[in-house]
């Protein structure tokens, strides 16, 4: 069996050696592009496999992600799970939305908060960045009693800690991607050509010629 690893290369979901411009302007050498992996279902569901691999007998009863990503994932770790323990655990997703003070905020809607309350409660992420918005989701089951579990994620990026999504992390995947502002950024100095197929580089490229 390939190594996760090596199914998100294989897709090109992950590239290296590389010179990218980030969405917050930053440059960097590597790039990783979740989008890239959830239409093979092949792959998508092999990972979520060793996934819930990690948590069989465990005592999981939901598995619980953020849209957009999260709700492929929660459908296919719930489907494992419930294949390898002999009993459904339900897969659900919790949804951003304004809170009534004025926070962005995930809910759980659509009934399934009464699918999650009091439970025992896995949630899955595909990219840890920040943690952001996993730990929204991690907080909507903790408000509605649940008892999270773990968080567990295809790949830490950004090195994110426990205490910073409010669970105990497992990913699949631990890449530390280096990021430099423009100007310090030493693959410009070395002219190293713009990624312009990920990533912000077609317009950075278009702004800089301006
Ligand atoms: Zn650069």
């Amino acid at each position: 069996m390939k190594e996760p690893s090596q199914i998100l290369k294989d897709l090109k979901a992950i590239i290296i050696d590389t010179h990218v411009v980030y969405a917050s302007g930053k440059h960097g050498n590597a790039y990783i592009n979740k989008d890239a992996v959830y239409p093979h279902t092949k792959d998508i569901s092999a990972l979520c496999k060793m996934m819930a691999e990690k948590f069989k007998g465990k005592g999981v009863e939901a598995v619980a992600g953020p849209t957009v990503g999260g709700v492929i994932l929660a459908q296919w770790v719930a489907h494992f799970l419930s294949e390898m323990e002999g009993r459904e655990i339900c897969g659900v997703f919790a949804e951003e939305e304004v809170a009534l003070d004025g926070e962005k905020k995930r809910f759980f809607k659509r009934g399934y908060d009464k699918l999650i309350a009091g439970k025992k409660v896995l949630v899955v992420e595909d990219i840890l960045t920040t943690g952001g918005s996993v730990k929204k989701v991690i907080d909507a089951a903790k408000a509605l009693g649940s008892n999270v579990l773990a968080c567990a994620a295809l790949v830490n990026r950004g090195n994110v800690k426990d205490a910073d999504v409010g669970a105990p992390i497992h990913a699949l995947i631990n890449v530390n991607l280096e990021s430099f502002d423009e100007k310090d950024c030493p693959l410009c100095k070395n002219n190293v050509p713009i990624n312009v197929e990920v990533g912000k580089g077609r317009e950075y490229l278009k702004n800089r010629s301006k």
